[in-house]
């Protein structure tokens, strides 16, 4: 018997009016292990009038109390973090290792949230004119929605929501159908952790419940993460809506080793940037641009790694976990077959992998292609897989050329160990997250996240305080209290101060 993934809506499991539903598989056996109810039009209002709802008795509760609400949602999320990430395994795929890393790192956005009394300070400045003061205070939007991606089904929640409900708004969640169980997971733990109900709620679905949340009037901001063609679609639809839009969207990034970097160290970090999480990363290395003589070397050592990691079911011992769907291995595999027919030169076949896992796992092994062009489709399209390329380059500048002539500007990457050219890589690249000598530069809590061009629409990034700002609202208050009888006088000019 499969067991049918509910909406969360007014603090509960709702199990969904529709019949319209979606298969939820284990990606390391390829069995269908659950249904997954898709929202429709009652399900998006049902959950839109409670959130509303909610929202104004929230947006008014104190910060202090609102704090000790996030507080202990931090407090039982690191107890109970391992149920989580095993959650996640099983309907994504990853490794528990990595599963770990994923909740962890949303950890820290919660963690961030707990300093929301300090992040919502205003400004204040008596006696701006004589008699007159000023003070700016940042308000909660309302209803907020957030739509998420299949690859982090935790975290990227998490990058919003804990700094949504800190400031005072009622979030609706729309997580991606292929993965729901980790927000249904997260909505019991914020009722345990005391937060009224309505103020987070979950629509489990697909297109119909991205468009009810975009073009609803009571849906003040949508934060959206996922592919570019869907960013962008998202981007134009709900500020057309009149909404506060921010869409984070596809990535190819590029990794640049110049000739006097550490080839162990480089290799060591294309290796894992490259085929962490099977490659499904925003921030995953892509593209390595080899520079100068570096090329062979490096090539050599990168290869050399991938035979010495496991691959197979996440849940066990292993390094490498089966891709998420049968659809998307397949789809990445013929990217592996475009890569040989267009030329480029094919060192590691991960089609031929033997992996640790039931025969039916959705399992492709690391590939490696060497001498890859800019015109070829397994550089020019995000790939999303195990795939790595290695375009070479004869001087730096060509290889920042490259990076810069690149659609998308999410996260890159310089491996040198010249602080002049790590310094000049940081201000003429056009990116939005730069590691020297990092390979996924991901930004803590405090910091935000996001990338440039057709990796992000809108101006705001997520979390640290960007993200403060995206989910509140300023107000700028101009007051006098003059003594009685000391006003008056009439002046029509406009006014100024003395
Ligand atoms: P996706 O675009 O297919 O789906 C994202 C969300 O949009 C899901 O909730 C999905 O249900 C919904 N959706 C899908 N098709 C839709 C449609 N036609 N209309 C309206 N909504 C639709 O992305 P995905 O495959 O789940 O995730 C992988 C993508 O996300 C990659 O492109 C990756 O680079 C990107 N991503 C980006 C970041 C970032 O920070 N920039 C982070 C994580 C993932």
């Amino acid at each position: 018997m499969t067991t049918t993934i509910p909406h969360w809506i007014d603090g509960k499991a709702h199990p969904g009016g529709g019949t319209r539903a979606g298969d939820v598989t284990n990606p390391a056996t390829g069995r269908v292990t659950g249904r997954v109810a898709f929202a429709g039009p009652e399900e998006i209002e049902a959950a839109v009038v409670s959130a509303k709802k909610a929202a104004g008795d929230w947006a008014a509760t104190s910060i202090s109390a609102r704090t000790r609400v996030v507080f202990r949602f931090r407090e039982l999320l690191d107890a109970r973090k391992v149920e989580l990430a095993a959650l996640i395994t099983a309907e994504h795929g990853k490794v528990r290792s990595d599963a770990l890393g994923e909740v962890s790192r949303g950890l820290e956005v919660v963690e961030f949230a707990c300093g929301i009394p300090h992040l919502l300070k205003g400004g204040n400045s008596p006696q701006v004119s004589t008699g007159v003061d000023v003070k700016s205070i940042r308000q909660p939007l309302g209803v907020v929605g957030i739509i998420s991606p299949f690859n982090f089904p935790a975290m990227v929640p998490m990058w919003f929501f804990p700094i949504a409900i800190a400031a005072g708004n009622a979030v609706v969640l729309k997580p991606s159908e292929k993965d729901p169980s980790a927000s249904i997971w997260m909505a019991e733990l914020w009722k345990e952790a005391g937060l009224p109900d309505g103020v987070f709620t979950v629509l489990q679905g697909d297109k119909v419940a991205v468009d009810g949340l975009l073009d609803h009037p009571d849906v003040a901001s949508i934060s959206f993460v996922g592919s570019t063609p869907i960013a962008e679609y998202v981007y134009e639809r709900a500020s057309r809506a009149g909404k506060r839009v921010q869409a984070l969207g596809g990535a190819k990034n590029h990794m640049v080793v110049l000739p006097d970097a550490d080839l162990d160290l480089a290799a060591d970090a294309a290796v894992s940037a490259g085929y962490g999480s099977a490659g499904e990363r925003c921030m995953a290395i892509s593209v390595v641009v080899a520079v100068g003589e570096t090329g062979d070397a490096l090539v050599q050592k990168i290869a050399e790694r991938t035979h010495t990691l496991r691959i197979g079911d996440g849940a066990q011992d292993t390094d490498m976990g089966p891709l998420v769907t049968r659809p998307h291995r397949d789809k990445v595999a013929s990217y592996v077959d475009a890569g040989e027919s267009e030329g480029a030169t094919l060192v590691v076949d991960g089609r031929q992998v033997d992996a640790a896992g039931e025969a039916d796992g959705f399992w492709l092994g690391p590939t490696l292609f060497d001498h890859v062009t800019p015109s070829m489709s397994i550089y020019a399209d995000e790939i999303f897989g195990p795939v790595l390329s290695v375009v070479r380059a004869d001087t730096y500048r060509e290889a920042l050329d490259l990076v810069n002539a690149n659609r998308y500007g999410n996260g890159t990457a310089i491996f040198t160990g010249n602080g002049g050219a790590a310094r000049a890589f940081e201000t003429d690249v056009q990116v939005g997250m730069i590691g020297v000598n990092v390979p996924i530069p991901v930004p803590m809590a405090y910091y935000s996240f996001g990338g440039w061009k057709a990796s992000l629409f809108g101006d705001t990034h997520a979390h640290g305080t960007e993200g403060v700002h995206f989910f509140t609202r300023g107000k700028v208050v101009t007051a006098r209290w003059p003594d009685p009888g000391t006003a008056g006088g009439l002046e029509l000019a406009f006014p100024k101060n003395h």
